[in-house]
């Protein structure tokens, strides 16, 4: 594949995340100006790469979701959910299968809606922008990366290009002319290695790099869109016991530069991202069955009952 055509692929598979002109031009004023770059209204000090004004956080939640039903054939995948992420919140959904959690991220990210499903409800970005009157890629342009459960990465090519390829649609880190990586393009990625730990991998072709830094690969290709907030499908299925706790160890680590919701079935994952603190939702049957630290829902009987068993 040439330089041309691996670049145009890359378009085309990122076509949902793909940032317009406007974004790009916004996110160059942006960057231009470091001191704005904080949530609107919000003393919190996170979301480095939040657009001002764009998510309005000064209430507290980056996300909420009021009433949500989805209906498959009179089948209610989703039933009221209720729920709502603190801005910075690292929050752990868990939960059986079948209790509509890949279904409730397929509703925050405009893969189902009322364009294409029997959904009701409400669900916010912020206080001000309706995600249920927006399409999948206006969605993620307004700061929502998700990660699918399978790695999804360009295997031929290098990690460093893998990235490179991510910022594509993104104007900011491109010199004009012929369209070359600024100096501030190459220190994302280089800080972006380092993040996701594969800095001893940058010119090994992706497709060499076990299945645990191929996950963290794609964290790092979403990273290069400046989320402010991810979504993670269970990112640790298939991976080892060492792949699970350095997963853990990015996660934490991003704590500060964009709310997280992930889903998991893995409890010591699980735990290592709640610590003691941390609040965890148990959803069942569509929705919100409990909500608290991990410890108080291991302890409630319905969960017990539902979900993990006796
Ligand atoms: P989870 O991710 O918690 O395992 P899902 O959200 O994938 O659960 O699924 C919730 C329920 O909705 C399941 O019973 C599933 O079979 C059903 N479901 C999900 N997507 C569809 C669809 N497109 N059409 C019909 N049923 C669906
Ligand atoms: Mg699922």
């Amino acid at each position: 594949m040439s330089a041309a055509e691996a670049i145009q692929a890359a378009q085309a598979a990122q076509a949902a995340q793909a940032a317009t002109q406007a974004a790009a031009e916004a996110a160059r004023a942006v960057a231009a100006q470091p001191e704005a770059l904080n949530v609107s209204g919000s003393a919190t000090g996170l979301g480095r790469f939040v657009e001002p004004g764009v998510i309005d956080v000064s209430h507290g939640p980056i996300l909420y979701l009021e009433d949500i039903t989805v209906q498959f054939d009179g089948f209610r995948a989703l039933n009221k959910l209720t729920l709502s992420i603190d801005v910075g919140e690292l929050r752990c959904v868990i939960g059986p299968n079948g209790a509509g959690k890949t279904t409730m991220m397929d509703v925050i990210t405009g893969k189902t809606g009322p364009r294409n499903a029997n959904v009701s409800g409400r669900v916010f970005l912020g206080q001000t922008i309706d995600l249920m009157r927006m399409t999948e890629p206006r969605i993620a342009q307004a700061g929502i990366g998700r990660k699918f459960q399978k790695p999804t990465v360009f295997e031929q090519h290098a990690v460093w290009e893998n990235l490179e390829l991510a910022m594509q649609a993104d104007k900011r880190w491109w010199s004009s002319l012929r369209a070359r990586l600024t100096g501030e393009g190459r220190s994302k990625i280089e800080e972006t290695l380092a993040v996701t730990g594969l800095e001893a991998e940058a010119y090994r072709p992706a497709g060499m790099l076990s299945h645990g830094q191929k996950q963290r690969l794609e964290i790092g290709m979403l990273l290069m869109q400046h989320p402010q907030l991810l979504l993670l499908d269970e990112p640790v299925a298939g991976m080892t016991d060492e792949e699970t706790m350095q997963l853990a160890a990015l996660l934490n680590g991003l704590r500060g530069t964009c709310s997280m919701m992930v889903v998991e079935h893995d409890m010591e994952f699980v735990a290592a991202l709640a610590g003691d603190e941390g609040k965890v939702t148990v959803l069942a049957e569509g929705s919100v069955l409990a909500e608290g630290t991990l410890d108080a829902v291991k302890r409630d009987e319905r969960v017990i009952e539902s979900y993990l068993g006796r």
